[in-house]
């Protein structure tokens, strides 16, 4: 067991999305780890060609960390439903297609659960994962895997949050969507503030 913290370090996320490096900026901030990330830096972004969330994860820690010199953070996450086989999966923004429609992936979804004759909540089970993999330049590795379990409703419902949000019912949301949880809700049982909770305990 070696005794890896992020105390004091200059941390690297592995993200062009602003939103994504506001919300690690704010969990480590205020524990005194300082944070870029690759868009800050004008680093290139890899294609996403493993078929796994760490798969993926690590292609763009590695990247990231080899541009960079600095320990590095990536994350991959994505929509599990039960009933299609795990789909969609590594996919998940994929079939929001290159115009990023959610609402035309969030109907896609619902069109394959029909198509399974996936009518009630127990039948449309569903989790989001989020997989963050940290890798120091000496090449040593950590992994955390937060998940949110819940099911999907059709029609979606709720004007917050993003992505598949608005069909997505969590386990202890009382029956509301992501998109009608405020942020500091959802930020209580989403699947990256489990893996980012899981990191904490770890490393800070
Ligand atoms: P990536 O992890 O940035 O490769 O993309 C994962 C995709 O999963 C995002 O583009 C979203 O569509 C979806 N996703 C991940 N987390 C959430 C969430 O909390 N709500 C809704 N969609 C999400």
């Amino acid at each position: 067991m070696s005794a890896k913290t992020l105390k004091g370090e200059t941390l690297l996320i592995a993200t062009h999305n602003k939103g994504k490096l506001e919300e690690f900026r704010q969990i480590f901030g205020p524990r005194g780890v300082e944070v870029t990330s690759a868009g800050e830096r004008g680093l290139g972004e890899p294609a996403e060609t493993e078929n796994t969330f760490i798969g993926n994860a690590r292609i763009k820690a590695t990247a990231a960390m080899e541009a960079s010199g600095l320990i590095t953070i990536a994350d991959d996450s994505g929509l599990c439903v039960d009933a299609l086989d795990g789909a969609p999966g590594v996919y998940t923004a994929d079939w929001a297609g290159p115009s990023r429609d959610w609402t035309m992936a969030m109907r896609t979804v619902e069109e394959k659960l029909q198509a399974k004759g996936a009518t009630t909540p127990a039948a449309r089970r569903a989790t989001f994962n989020c997989t963050l993999v940290v890798l120091w330049p000496d090449g040593s590795e950590r992994i955390f895997v937060g998940q949110a379990p819940g099911y999907l409703t059709w029609p979606p419902r709720g004007q917050l949050g993003h992505g598949y949000d608005p069909m997505f019912v969590p386990d202890g949301g009382n029956g509301r969507t992501f998109a009608e949880l405020t942020a500091d809700e959802k930020n209580a049982i989403s699947h990256r503030a489990r893996a980012l909770d899981l990191l904490m305990k770890e490393l800070l």
